[in-house]
């Protein structure tokens, strides 16, 4: 039977991320030979609509207002109620952002319907959707389906693989007017923090630091392996309470949880709350000097060495390779 989804395609900085066109990859798994729609909310967005066909979507339906510039959960719900209204969808898609964990559970509360969030994979079975996600802090996955009502679901970043990008696709990208009122927060302004380079939660390569790399200066080795092999720096809380770094960086229980294809974890001991925030993650290369860290005990790859020889070591091979 084919199905009819909604993608939110979110906007950061003008620019859609990743994890939207990733969403667009699962909602097709779902879809079944169905109509995937793009949904763009912002004040000037519709401009992104064809890209989102590039990725896969149909067609997109752009909600533009100058109250939506920035993000607001009562600004962007009345916008998605309108869309869902409109489109009488089976399921809308977000992506597993700070955006989408705060908006998604907002939605399918107003609509009564069910949410799951933080998705891995999804598959068809005997005519249900059936979703997977992680459980206790990613030591085991349970299998979930939703029956009846709007199907609302996360998508963690970097697990499901987005289709190619085809310069080819066209389709329809359609203005809708919502009239956007009583919003209980207005934004003034947002103040970023200086960040460099590749956003963690999507980075398909991080070197992460723990209080193994022992003062802030510590970090620079590892900021230059990310730079040549185009990954972000992450690290542990214990690199965070030492000061050595932002709590911006922190991955596991209480920090960031990220799957990249390839994490080096140097100078982390492999606590159990570091471990659930990266045990997912496609290839784990663990540097420490004490050789029972139980990160190694996670690691497809270990090195026993002095994390200050060994990844400037490490950065001049992966140089060399890229000449
Ligand atoms: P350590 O445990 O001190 O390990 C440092 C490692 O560096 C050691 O293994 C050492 O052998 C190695 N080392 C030292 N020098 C070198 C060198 N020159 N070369 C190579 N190796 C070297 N932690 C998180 O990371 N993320 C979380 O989200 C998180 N949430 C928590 C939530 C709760 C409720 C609690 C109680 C704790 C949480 N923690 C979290 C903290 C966690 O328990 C650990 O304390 C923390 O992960 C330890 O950080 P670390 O591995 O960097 O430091």
């Amino acid at each position: 039977m084919a199905r009819k989804f909604l993608v939110l395609g979110e906007v950061r900085d003008g620019s859609l991320r990743n994890v939207s066109f990733e969403a667009i990859g699962a909602a097709k798994l779902a879809a079944d030979g169905g109509e995937i729609v793009g949904v763009l909310v912002g004040d000037s967005v519709q401009n992104l609509g064809n890209e989102l066909i590039q990725y896969g979507a149909d067609r997109v339906v752009a909600v533009e207002n100058v109250q939506l510039k920035q993000y607001t959960s009562d600004g962007f719900a009345q916008a998605l109620l309108a869309v869902i209204e409109q489109e009488k969808p089976e399921g809308i898609f977000f992506g597993h952002t700070a955006l989408g964990k705060d908006l998604a559970p907002k939605l399918a509360g107003k609509l009564e319907s069910g949410l799951i969030s933080d998705v891995t994979s999804i598959e068809e079975e005997g005519g249900n959707i059936v979703f997977t996600r992680p459980i206790y802090s990613g030591k085991a996955f349970e299998k979930k389906i939703v029956t009846g009502g709007v199907v609302f679901a996360t998508i963690r970043p970097n697990n499901i693989e987005p289709l190619a990008k085809d310069e080819s696709r066209s389709g329809d990208v359609a203005a809708l007017n919502v009239d956007i009122k009583d919003l209980r927060t207005i934004i003034k302004d947002v103040v970023r923090k200086a960040s460099e380079g590749v956003d963690l939660s999507e980075a398909k390569v991080i070197i992460a630091g723990g209080r193994g790399v022992k003062s802030e200066d510590g970090f620079e080795p590892l900021k230059e392996l990310a730079q040549v092999l185009g990954g972000a720096v992450g690290a542990s809380r214990g690199a965070c309470d030492a000061d050595y770094c932002d709590y911006s960086l922190q991955i596991g229980q209480t920090g960031k949880v990220v799957t990249p294809d390839l994490y080096i974890a140097c100078g982390i001991s492999g606590a159990i709350q570091h471990l659930a925030g990266m045990s997912n993650s496609k290839v784990i290369v663990a540097i420490n000097k004490d050789p029972e860290a139980n990160i190694f005990n996670v690691a497809d790859y270990g090195i026993v060495g002095d994390l200050f020889e060994v990844i400037p070591l490490l950065t001049e091979e992966f140089k060399k390779l890229k000449v």
